[in-house]
């Protein structure tokens, strides 16, 4: 790492780091990025690949038809081939019930004219060939597209390199140096950097970083499961998302196949140190969450009784954070999917991992300042659906960090709300 000063430090070599690095450059900042493993190697390079705009909640919607915008001219804009494709996105709905979310929520679509539509059972069925199972109808947004996360975030990593930032992976950034209320560096564990601004992109991590600035950001993670099959004869081009799983045939003809809603939530000194944000989040999904007791958990007491040295070890022992996959959620999940498609019998699992997603109690990122230190941003908390949303992400915040012109309201996304919230009376925690 060369001894100067850079107008911008991104930490995080995610879709988010790595997409806001290059739109930092393309801005003519200098920028450098820190990841403490390797590109792609946490969330952005585990997921499932949707790009959707279908089912998001409405604040996001705005970026999200932005970014879809921008997905279908980021292949030739990066110089790489991302396994982009528009295939459209299609939820089946089991039941009735489940038709009138989709309405309900196809109100917000409309104020946006977005293409997404209620499809009827027979529509639906016609579009998915072999697929099995009695359906009410469907949910459909056919700009919606699929692409793969681990290319698309090293495009970035590659795009950005090539604009000028200097990437640096296997480099775990330990502290965030500070003076007078204003950032001035960063504390890496190969010495000490300056830079005027500090971008964290860091997943995860985020949280429990900026707990060292006395910063207090509600964050949790969960545990989900993919699994990845053998190759197949071409299917459909949409992602399909039903009856408890969702799944997208890739290029090569493999599906990936993932839980729809099952997730494993480690107890942690978090997770009751944040009860009262999550509660109604925890509320709302009860069924879906298995809380589990495991090395998340002695790994997170370790970090309380240590303080920021113990974190930083962590960091350096997880470089890439690599659960062990749910091997019974990866099989009911084939399972679940062989009995959709009988005519994909045949196929086994050919790999299978984990992610951690991290989320936040409302369930959409934070993309701002940090109040109290000048110079200090963060963007996270994409609680499940920040891979689609990385190309505008990266664009934002480039733009909200150089103080230029922001193009899209960011007042959902402020950091400040979670503090802002009302308290919950006791009759909501029973
Ligand atoms: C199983 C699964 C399925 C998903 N499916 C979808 C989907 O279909 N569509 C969708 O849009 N989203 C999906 N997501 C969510 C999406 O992957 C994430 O929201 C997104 O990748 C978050 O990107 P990020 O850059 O914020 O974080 P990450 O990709 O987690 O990157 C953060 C990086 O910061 C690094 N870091 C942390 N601390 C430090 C430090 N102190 N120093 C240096 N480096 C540090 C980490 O090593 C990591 O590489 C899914 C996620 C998972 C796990």
């Amino acid at each position: 790492m060369a001894q100067q000063t850079y107008d911008v430090a991104v930490i995080g070599g995610g879709i988010a780091g790595c997409a806001s690095a290059y739109y930092l450059a393309r801005r003519g900042l200098r920028a450098i990025l820190l990841e403490k493993g390797e590109i792609a190697g946490e969330q952005s390079g585990r997921n499932w690949g949707f790009v959707r705009q279908q089912g998001r909640d409405p604040r996001e919607i705005p970026l999200m038809i932005e970014c879809n915008r921008m997905w279908r001219e980021l292949s030739k804009e990066l110089e790489a081939d991302l396994e982009w494709r528009q295939g459209g996105l299609i939820y089946l709905a089991e039941n009735e019930k489940r038709i009138a979310d989709y309405e309900a929520w196809l109100e917000h679509a409309r104020d946006y004219q977005l293409d997404s539509r209620l499809l009827s059972a027979t529509q639906a069925t016609a579009m998915l060939p072999g697929m099995t199972g009695t359906w009410a109808g469907a949910l459909h947004t056919p700009s919606d597209g699929q692409a793969d996360p681990v290319k698309t975030t090293q495009a970035f990593a590659a795009a950005a390199r090539r604009q000028g930032v200097e990437v640096v992976t296997g480099a775990t950034v330990e502290e965030i140096l500070t003076g007078g209320g204003e950032v001035i560096g960063l504390r890496t564990e190969h010495g000490e950097i300056r830079a005027r601004k500090i971008l964290v992109a860091a997943g995860v991590w985020t949280s429990r970083f900026l707990r060292a600035l006395r910063v207090e950001l509600p964050q949790l993670y969960v545990k989900a499961t993919v699994l990845r099959t053998n190759r197949a004869p071409e299917h459909s081009q949409a992602g399909i998302w039903c009856n408890h799983i969702g799944f997208r045939q890739r290029r090569d003809g493999s599906f990936n196949i993932a839980p729809g809603r099952s997730a494993d939530l480690y107890l942690t000194p978090d997770s009751l140190r944040y009860l009262r944000d999550f509660w109604p989040a925890f509320k709302a999904q009860s069924g879906d969450i298995k809380l589990l007791i495991g090395r998340e958990t002695w790994d997170s007491l370790g970090v309380v009784l240590g303080g920021p040295k113990a974190l930083t070890r962590q960091m350096k022992r997880h470089r890439v954070l690599d659960p062990e996959p749910n091997a019974k959620s990866a099989g009911r999940a084939l399972a679940e999917f062989k009995k959709l498609l009988p005519a994909m019998a045949g196929l086994h699992i050919e790999s299978s991992w984990a992610g951690m997603i991290e989320a936040t109690p409302d369930e959409i990122p934070v993309l701002d300042a940090v109040p109290g230190f000048n110079g200090l941003y963060v963007a996270t908390g994409f609680s499940g659906h920040g891979f689609g949303m990385g190309p505008i992400t990266g664009r934002i915040m480039a733009e909200l960090i150089a103080e230029a012109h922001v193009s899209l309201d960011l007042s959902a996304f402020r950091f400040t709300r979670f503090a802002e919230a009302k308290p919950l009376s006791l009759g909501d925690a029973v």
